[in-house]
């Protein structure tokens, strides 16, 4: 089968030179050879970089801050990358207490935390006052009345947003599609203003801000457009209502490009919403926005190794040791990303679907992929740093890959590969 060249995404901080694949200024083989593989590598100056354009992008000409950048750290949460977002300036999107806690471990600025979720527990919520979060982004009726209730026991006030379902569709995939009436996030958009009232008479809760994300992966701005209107016209009634909103969370979502996506420049995406709430009178709010795969999408690749080439009738397999259990986006939403040998080779190039060793059929990585690699051969998956590790498995009692950050000609292992011993070490046998 001929299977048409996908165009590689362009990267900073990974680049090929003479064949050789490096992240900045270490090659990638050097990597694999020292760290193993499975191995997830990042490069520090692509996340700075990425960072700094949004930075950037949310100050005006005059140098006036038009926006605040709060990393959703659930696209990657390793300490070491919330560490290096947080030292650029960054807060945090949180979407349960566990990512609350690493926030607050790299000593994160309790008031740039902003916390999101459809499920809170009143535990996760009580957690959430104690430490003094900036806002609880609410998402149904039922949580606001929880919320009221845990900061009544606790005899604190909750600062809260109401997150708006704004029924837009992203055009995005529907499993990462959050905006639509038919999806469970945010509270419905015929509801809000009720809700609003509802909660400006709870005793314990502030109404602080409005907020919404529709979606990720997403490539156009006119849904965030369509979006960005009808929670104006919310904030507006609100208004007239004397129900007062200091900021306006517009979520993340932006999208990346894995192979040919052409995603709006940060600068025009920002100015065109910026500029938006400005002309609807608008100003004076407070922005936030809380992008996670554009910051850190492209600052990240999965090695793999080559351990078998299987050639069939119908499909030609390369069998490596990544899997699902490593990078399970693929498996999920039939995700794409681009895989490239870490060394050009001489091998004759066949098509082959990269597979990993996990007993599913939907253990892929990549389909029909023109590759000339052999046995012990490296790949670099591309374009892994957002959603990957953080969905990694024990599935198989596969011991979970290690974490580097490359920054210039320094590697950090910035976590350890598991032991398999360590994966069953809290487990016990029934007594005879
Ligand atoms: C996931 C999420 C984000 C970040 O989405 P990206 O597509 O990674 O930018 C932002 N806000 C909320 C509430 C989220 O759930």
């Amino acid at each position: 089968m001929i299977s048409k060249a996908i165009p590689l995404p362009s990267l900073t901080g990974f680049s090929e030179r003479n064949g050789n694949w490096y992240a900045e200024d270490i090659a990638l083989a050097d990597l694999a050879r020292e760290f193993g593989t499975p191995l997830y590598v990042y490069s520090k100056s692509a996340l700075s970089k990425a960072y700094q354009a949004y930075d950037k992008a949310c100050v005006d000409k005059q140098g006036k801050r038009r926006a605040r950048i709060h990393y959703a750290m659930k696209a990657n949460s390793n300490l070491a990358v919330i560490n290096c977002f947080k030292e650029l300036g960054a807060g945090f999107d949180l979407v349960s207490g566990g990512e609350l806690a690493r926030a607050l471990a790299i000593g994160a600025d309790p008031k740039s935390l902003v916390f999101a979720g459809v499920g809170k527990s009143a535990k996760e919520i009580a957690e959430a006052l104690k430490a003094g979060v900036k806002c609880i982004n609410v998402e149904s009726i039922a949580e606001l009345h929880k919320i009221n209730r845990v900061a009544t026991e606790l005899g604190l006030r909750a600062p809260i947003s109401l997150r708006v379902n704004p029924d837009v569709d992203a055009q995005t995939h529907p499993y990462i599609s959050t905006g639509l009436k038919g999806n469970k996030f945010g509270i419905a958009y015929h509801e809000v203003l009720k809700t609003y009232r509802e909660a400006s008479q709870l005793a314990q809760i502030d109404v602080v801000g409005i907020d919404c994300h529709i979606g990720s992966q997403i490539t156009t701005t006119a849904p965030y457009l369509d979006a960005l209107d009808k929670v104006l016209d919310l904030v507006a009634q609100l208004k007239k209502e004397g129900i007062v909103i200091h900021h306006l969370d517009l979520g993340g979502g932006l999208g990346i490009s894995y192979s040919d996506e052409t995603p709006p420049d940060i600068t025009d995406f920002t100015d065109t919403l910026l500029n938006r709430v400005a002309e609807r009178g608008f100003g004076h709010l407070d922005v936030v926005l809380e992008p996670g795969r554009s910051l850190v999408g492209n600052a990240g690749v999965l090695l793999t190794t080559v351990e078998y080439l299987k050639p069939g009738a119908e499909k030609n397999f390369c069998i490596v040791d990544a899997a699902m259990t490593e990078l399970m986006r693929p498996a999920l939403y039939e995700a794409h990303h681009g895989i490239v040998p870490v060394q050009a080779k001489q091998a004759k190039a066949l098509t082959y679907d990269v597979v990993g060793p996990v007993c599913e059929s939907g253990d892929w990585l990549g389909r029909d992929r023109h590759l000339a690699v052999e046995e012990g051969d490296l790949l670099a998956i591309l374009s892994a740093g957002a959603y990957g590790f953080v969905m990694a498995s024990n599935y198989n009692t596969r011991p979970k890959p290690a974490e580097i950050i490359v920054d210039g000609k320094n590697a950090y292992v910035i976590r350890a590969r598991e032991n398999t011993s360590d994966l069953f070490a809290s487990e016990a046998v029934l007594p005879k």
